[in-house]
């Protein structure tokens, strides 16, 4: 099994029962254990068109045999199901499921950039990744988590 940590993000919708069942819905994927969720925080949206809703944010870990390539078209489906119409980058939606980490893998596809590309840079994703994965070390740099989250932390509260 494979360590991976998620981030969860909605801002239509009961955004709550939506993380929840979602969090739910991970639990029936094949070979894949829904291991902890985070506590939902409140957030200001970033970075995306104007005059969107907050959002609700999470992190989650799992624990999984899928292929990473495989579970990203899991949470797409599971996206799909809740609700989500792709239509600008960053813009409103019911349900957003990232790949932050897959266990220690580096991965660069056309369709899965895997440790997140921005997960280093925002708010919104580490401070929930505190609540489940403080500990794990980024890949890349070779940090902890909650390294990162007192540098970001330290810089700006705002991204
Ligand atoms: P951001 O990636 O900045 O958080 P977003 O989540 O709003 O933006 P989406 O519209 O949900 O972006 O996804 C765009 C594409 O990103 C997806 O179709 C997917 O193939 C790709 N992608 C690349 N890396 C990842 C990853 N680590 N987790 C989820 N999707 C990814
Ligand atoms: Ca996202
Ligand atoms: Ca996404």
């Amino acid at each position: 099994m494979i360590n991976v940590l998620l981030a969860f993000g909605a801002n239509l919708g009961n955004r709550e029962e939506t993380l929840r069942s979602a969090w739910k819905e991970l639990e029936t994927l094949p070979d894949t254990e829904a291991f902890q969720i985070s506590t939902f925080y409140e957030t200001k949206p970033v970075g995306g068109p104007p005059e969107q809703p907050d959002y609700v944010n999470a992190a989650g870990t799992i624990r999984t045999e899928l292929p990473p390539v495989e579970l990203l078209k899991h949470l797409q489906q599971i996206e799909y199901r809740f609700g989500r119409v792709r239509t600008e980058r960053r813009g409103a939606r019911t349900l957003d499921i990232d790949i932050l980490l897959y266990g220690s893998e580096i991965i660069n596809l056309p369709e899965l950039t895997v440790p997140h590309s921005e997960m280093l840079h925002r708010n919104f994703v580490l401070r929930p990744v505190q609540d489940v994965a403080a500990d794990w070390i980024h890949p890349v740099s070779g940090l902890t988590l909650s390294a990162h989250f007192a540098a970001l932390f330290g810089k700006s509260t705002t991204s």
